[in-house]
């Protein structure tokens, strides 16, 4: 095969949910590259769709030199080597002696995702899967943002007819595979950690399962269909390494960590919107080293953003009551949300109303990835340190 006259592999540096990557060397002149095998088809497509489509975009996306169809409709997409990523900066960070990042290096690495999410929202292209261990780094500090596999391609708002046209195409698609919604009430904080106990059980992953099926019938996305690894939560649940409690959970879990609330509510037109949500998340874990909502299943995730921000309401978004499973998920009242400041304790008022800006219910609200790049934040003392001197764990 072409591939391999070409390049030499030279080792395993990572798997995900459907795909191998490897360190390799290109052989004409010696580059080191990056191979990844991608299993599925559908992932790969859209991988190889985005990243073609961002090539030149920005310098903080993945470059793709090539890529390769086999005949087993795998696909092998050689990308521009990078060793390490943003969840191994927060690690390293967190055994520093310091113990935390520096303003002004976090000013940096934000800039660098926020040219990246620009780049890509600028060409309606939604990750979708926006997480540190995403966004990778190269010896020398730059970010690129990485695993387009779960990303797509929006139409645009204003392109109503087509929009029409898919929805009720996809609706009868989802009525002749006779999809059920899910019933699912929880009404006390006791039956909620019930509930919350049986997420490991087979059947509460079966809810699950069902759950996301109702999220198939996308209104605002390209052709979609119901193998769509997302929305299952496949690639969770069905992940190799996963194996239960122990060790290995981070990115059966990770993604949830990051997904936005409405997603999690099932809905199907959703926008760009939902990496801005991912993006509050990570920044608020670039001030603090923690993840901010480690959630353990959908419903606890729900739990835990409800505790810190307060429930899910019409008076924070009124469109929410259109949610698909907004009538079949309910929570009891938290009395007194502890506000994103409980969070951010030690953090300057200007840091908190930024991850505020991009965690509001109302996805119409949240701060763009434009309009933060150009925020003083980024002007003021200490101000964002060359990307030379970010600190890069060996
Ligand atoms: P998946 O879409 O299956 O989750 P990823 O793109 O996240 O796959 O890749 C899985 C792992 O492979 C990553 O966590 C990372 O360790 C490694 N990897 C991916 N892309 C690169 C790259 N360009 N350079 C170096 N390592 C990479």
């Amino acid at each position: 095969q072409e591939i391999i006259a070409r390049y030499q592999i030279l080792e395993r540096v990572g798997s995900g949910a459907y795909s191998d990557v490897y360190r390799g060397r290109r052989l004409s002149d010696g580059l080191i590259v990056a191979l990844k095998e991608v299993h599925d088809y559908q992932s790969a497509f859209r991988e190889i769709e985005a990243l073609q489509m961002l090539q030149d975009a920005s310098p903080n996306v993945v470059a793709m030199h090539e890529y390769f169809w086999r005949e087993d409709e795998d696909a092998v997409l050689v990308l521009e080597f990078l060793r390490t990523d943003l969840a191994s900066v927060i690690a390293a960070a967190k055994k520093s002696e310091k113990g935390s990042l520096g303003v002004g290096e976090i000013k940096q690495w934000m800039l660098q995702i926020l040219s990246g999410v620009e780049a890509c929202h600028r060409n309606w292209i939604v990750h979708r899967d926006l997480k540190p261990g995403n966004l990778l780094v190269s010896d020398d500090g730059v970010l690129k943002i990485a695993d387009f596999g779960q990303a797509r391609t929006l139409l645009q708002p204003d392109n109503v007819a087509l929009d029409n046209e898919l929805q009720s195409y996809e609706q009868n698609d989802l009525e002749e595979q006779g999809y059920q919604n899910l019933n699912l009430e929880i009404v006390s904080r006791d039956e909620y950690l019930r509930e919350l106990g049986e997420v490991d059980t087979g059947d509460a992953h079966h809810d699950e399962a069902e759950k996301e099926t109702n999220s198939c019938m996308a209104t605002c996305t390209a052709s979609e269909s119901d193998d769509d690894p997302f929305f299952k939560g496949s690639s969770y649940s069905y992940e190799p390494e996963e194996g239960g409690a122990g060790g290995m959970l981070t990115s059966c879990v990770g993604t949830r960590w990051f997904r936005a609330p409405e997603l999690l509510y099932g809905s199907t037109n959703y926008g760009l919107e939902i990496d801005l949500w991912s993006l509050g998340c990570i920044f608020a874990e670039l001030f603090t080293l923690e993840p901010l909502f480690p959630g353990v299943s959908d419903i606890d995730q729900l739990s835990r953003i409800f505790t810190v921000l307060g429930n899910l309401s019409e008076d924070a978004w009124p469109e929410c009551a259109k949610l698909p499973d907004y009538n079949t998920i309910s929570f009891g009242k938290v009395e007194s949300p502890t506000g994103i400041e409980s969070r951010l304790s030690h953090r300057s008022a200007d840091e908190i109303s930024m991850v505020k800006g991009l965690l509001c219910y109302d996805p119409s609200q949240r701060t763009t990835a434009n309009e933060l790049r150009q925020d003083k934040y980024f002007s003021e003392e200490p101000l964002p340190v060359p990307i030379s001197q970010l600190g890069v764990p060996s």
